[in-house]
């Protein structure tokens, strides 16, 4: 939550605000997510316009996750930028000239930042992260990592569907001896 009283409700008005909060739990995405309590920079204009307080800013934070391709831990960091209109809470449905209901409001003269933070950290993250642009995954035929063995090769790969018979042909050869 921000104050938003110091900077008074005169239009044009200017305030800058440097902050850094703990991160809020479960902003991200599955494979990617800014660790809970992790420092998040925060840096923002707030402007004062005829409805509210306009917010202008970006985040950048810790990202933690895992490689689509090869499951090794990623870490990142991301910077976002946002704006955002909080509307005065107390003007009357009257004012607000066909704002719907999606509109963010004021509470108090505070303005809760959190959920803009969310949508601008979801909206940026990636939705493969991989711990390289171009990682080569893992083998489909064992799962070794490809990148610590890159000419790594099967010379037979064995058909799950036939390693049975191979077992029974071997057991058989067994017999015959
Ligand atoms: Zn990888
Ligand atoms: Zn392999």
């Amino acid at each position: 939550m921000l104050d938003t009283r110091e900077l008074g409700r005169r239009p044009g008005s200017q305030r800058e605000v440097a902050r850094q909060v703990p991160a809020p739990a479960e902003l991200g995405i599955e494979v990617l997510h800014v660790p809970e309590g992790s420092p998040v920079d925060i840096d923002l204009r707030l402007e004062a316009v005829m409805e509210g307080v306009l917010v202008t800013g970006d985040a950048t934070a810790r990202l933690e996750g895992e490689c689509v391709r090869c499951l090794e831990p990623v870490r990142d960091q991301i910077e976002v930028p946002f704006q955002e209109l909080y509307v005065y809470d107390d003007r009357t449905p009257a004012d607000d000239d066909g704002l719907d209901d999606e509109v963010r409001r004021l509470e108090d003269d505070l303005l809760d930042l959190e959920p803009v933070l969310r949508d601008a950290v979801v909206l940026a993250l990636p939705f493969q992260p991989l711990c390289e642009d171009d990682c080569p995954g893992l083998c489909t035929e064992c799962g070794a990592q490809l990148a610590d063995d890159p000419d790594h090769a099967h010379d037979a790969p064995i058909d799950p569907r036939w390693a049975g018979l191979a077992a029974l042909q071997e057991a058989q050869d067994q017999q015959d001896d």
